[in-house]
């Protein structure tokens, strides 16, 4: 597809801003609506960004009569596992009704097709590693569970008006823009790559380890970090694909690589040529001991190849970002 117009809605955050750079870098008009509220302006590098909120049907009415698009990326999410627990509404209302809301507004003018960032979370204890799409989706908290009804609604609106979508289950997220320009700024921050940079740079306390005792080679839990640069053109390839007829569904993506807890924690130590400083703690509630992608059908279905498989490399690039931002 040559000089489209896409739709990137949460396009300031982590992963759309990734997504928005590399539909510049491919000569796209892009337009970005986000409400700022975990997204920063400075992460559009490109596009014209729009701060609203995106479940607003008469905005979304009027934006649908403006512009044709050739298809839309939704990210915007709230993603905090705990916080998900303690306030169930507000992952539902910001990530399944928000979601319904855009849904309805697609359909009645009859925009697509749909890229929707899903997760690994849908899946919640795994029965077996690597994971593949058939394995069943048994969310274990509203977090999961608030992207899982998504799913669902996607699938039925397929049926029931021809609204065609890929759903896109991210395993961890990682690595930042290899020319630093922007990369990972959650707050709050829970993810394991940042924190453990940040208690090298004296940003934040020691990381807290959760957990020596899985029943992993080292007792640590394993994860399959992806490389943000990565899922970004996972997302323009699965466009491509529904554009050029595809069908919809939905698609892990991950490298298919576990490292441990540990071995996050000797690779950045590696990289940055730092100790990590660290504690030693309880596991945290609800973390699985493994949770590794089988992303076969994203490889086969519509060609994605991941280029950063090296997790020193995808450190390098979250490292050369924290140095960088200010
Ligand atoms: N982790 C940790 N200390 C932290 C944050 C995370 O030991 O401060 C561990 C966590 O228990 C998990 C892994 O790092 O085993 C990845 O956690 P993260 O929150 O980055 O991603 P998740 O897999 O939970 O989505």
């Amino acid at each position: 597809m040559k000089n489209a117009t896409f739709l990137v809605i949460g396009g300031a955050g982590y992963i759309g801003s990734h997504l928005v750079k590399a539909l510049i870098e491919q000569h796209h008009r892009v337009i970005i609506v986000d409400n700022l509220s975990a997204g920063k302006a400075t992460a559009v590098l490109g596009g014209e960004l729009i701060v609203h909120d995106f479940e607003d049907r008469a905005f979304l009415d009027q934006l649908f009569q403006q512009h044709q698009f050739s298809g839309v990326f939704h990210f915007a999410s709230q993603i905090v596992v705990s916080e998900s627990v303690k306030d169930p509404g507000k992952y539902y209302r910001a990530n399944t009704a928000a979601t319904l809301t855009l849904l309805e507004a697609l359909r009645d003018h009859q925009v697509g097709p749909l890229v929707f960032s899903s997760t690994a979370a849908v899946y919640g204890e795994p029965l077996y590693t690597p994971i593949n799409e058939q394995h069943p989706t048994n969310a274990v908290n509203p977090y999961g569970r608030s992207k899982l009804m998504v799913e669902q609604m996607l699938a039925d609106f397929a049926s029931a008006h021809q609204q065609k979508y890929i759903a896109l289950r991210y395993f961890n997220a990682a690595g930042a823009d290899p020319q630093a320009r922007i990369g990972e700024q959650h707050d709050p921050e829970t993810h394991l790559i940042p924190l453990v940079l940040q208690a090298i740079t004296g940003k934040r306390p020691p990381l807290q380890l959760f957990g020596q005792d899985y029943d992993t080679p080292d007792g640590t839990c394993i994860r399959d970090y992806i490389h943000v640069e990565d899922l970004a053109s996972a997302h323009i390839l699965a466009m491509n694909y529904l554009n050029n007829g595809g069908e919809s569904g939905v698609f892990n993506l991950g490298n298919g690589l576990g490292y441990s807890v540990n071995e996050v924690v000797q690779t950045a130590s590696k990289v940055t040529g730092e100790e990590v400083p660290r504690t030693y703690a309880p596991r945290r509630a609800g973390d699985p001991a493994r949770l590794v992608a089988d992303a076969t059908l994203a490889k086969n279905t519509f060609g994605w190849q991941p280029q950063y498989s090296d997790l020193a490399e995808i450190i390098q690039h979250a490292w050369a970002w924290e140095l960088a931002k200010n």
